[in-house]
């Protein structure tokens, strides 16, 4: 399957819903005057009740809602409208990865590039490390996995099959070891295998805050020492079924984590998918990638352009 396709999939709760009540509401636009009147008003409730069922969250709704107030035109054009101004929210972040390769290292050899995966437990970090492993190795890279998260076993173990799975190394410690030390050879074993990316695994404890935050910078530190402008990634792990809860977590982590990319896992388990536009919208981040599922191949780069025609993809949902 393709990768559109795929992510039509995982986007398909929201999708139904969006488009059977977008239908809804265009037929009631054209109802009301078509192309020469601008939108009722309660046409316009109706729009806002749809957008922020669909978890796009106030602020962004409010954006929407502002683009299509005094419009005229049909129900299409209408929702041709609509698909610009969420297209516009994610554009204003951009969606690019920050620079790809570390710079020339000792010998020629280009030094690792290093990915701080990061997030509460249970959103879905050790997975996304490993779709993320598989992922860079169908794109042709040989990624090195780090687990890093040592105050959890079973993370580590969890990980280690991960790897396996993916075909990839991984640097691991004893359970309770310090992570930045991990990390430290983590990014030794890189630089001496040739490996790059090096994609590490991070605890993800809430209830010691401080202590997360302090671990998490601390790693920063020994990344930066080790490889120059590392790390070159910090994505936080989303949990797309959480909804606007996340958006609290997610500040918690934007400050003392360096947050540059956001991961938005599980997509596939929600029909509010529209979380996605919140997210870019509230946290001035860029979204880049997103987890349709719990296979190795689950995991999609982000584009905005096809997550948008997926949402409103009447074709798909009708046919589905
Ligand atoms: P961590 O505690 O943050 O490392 O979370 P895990 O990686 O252990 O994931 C928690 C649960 O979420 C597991 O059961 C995963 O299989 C599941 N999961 C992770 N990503 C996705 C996804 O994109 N879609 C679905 N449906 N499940 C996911």
């Amino acid at each position: 399957m393709g990768l559109l396709s795929r992510l039509r999939e995982g986007l398909s709760r929201t999708t139904h819903q969006i488009v059977r009540r977008f239908d809804e509401i265009a037929r009631r636009a054209d109802a009301a005057g078509g192309r020469d009147r601008p939108l009722d008003a309660d046409t316009l409730d109706a729009l806002e009740e749809l957008l922020i069922s669909a978890d796009l969250g106030v602020s962004a709704t409010e954006r929407v809602l502002s683009a299509v107030t005094n419009r005229r035109g049909s129900g299409t054009a209408l929702r041709d409208l609509v698909k610009q101004e969420i297209r516009s929210v994610f554009d204003a972040v951009g969606d690019a990865a920050p620079a790809s390769a570390g710079p020339a290292g000792a010998g020629g050899a280009p030094t690792p590039r290093i990915v701080l995966v990061v997030g509460v437990n249970g959103t879905g970090k050790t997975t996304t490390v490993g779709k993320l492993a598989h992922l860079c190795r169908e794109q042709g890279q040989r990624p090195l996995v780090c687990a890093a998260d040592t105050f959890r076993a079973a993370a580590v173990e969890q990980l280690a099959i991960w790897a396996e799975r993916a075909g990839v190394d991984l640097v691991r410690a004893r359970e309770g070891a310090d992570p930045a030390a991990v990390l430290y050879d983590a990014v030794a074993a890189a630089k001496a295998r040739g490996r790059s990316p090096v994609l590490v695994d991070t605890a993800g404890r809430l209830h010691t805050r401080v202590n997360l935050m302090g671990e998490l910078e601390k790693m920063r530190r020994v990344a930066a020492r080790e490889v120059s402008g590392a790390p070159h990634e910090v994505l936080l792990v989303l949990d797309a079924t959480v909804g606007q809860n996340g958006l609290v977590q997610a500040r918690e982590f934007m400050g003392a984590a360096g947050v540059n990319g956001i991961v938005l896992a599980k997509l596939d388990g929600t029909a509010r998918g529209g979380i996605a536009v919140a997210i870019a919208h509230d946290l001035k981040l860029p979204i880049r990638y997103v987890g349709v599922g719990e296979a190795l191949g689950d995991l999609l780069p982000f584009s905005a352009a096809e997550y948008v025609d997926a949402l409103f993809d009447q074709e798909w949902s009708r046919g589905n």
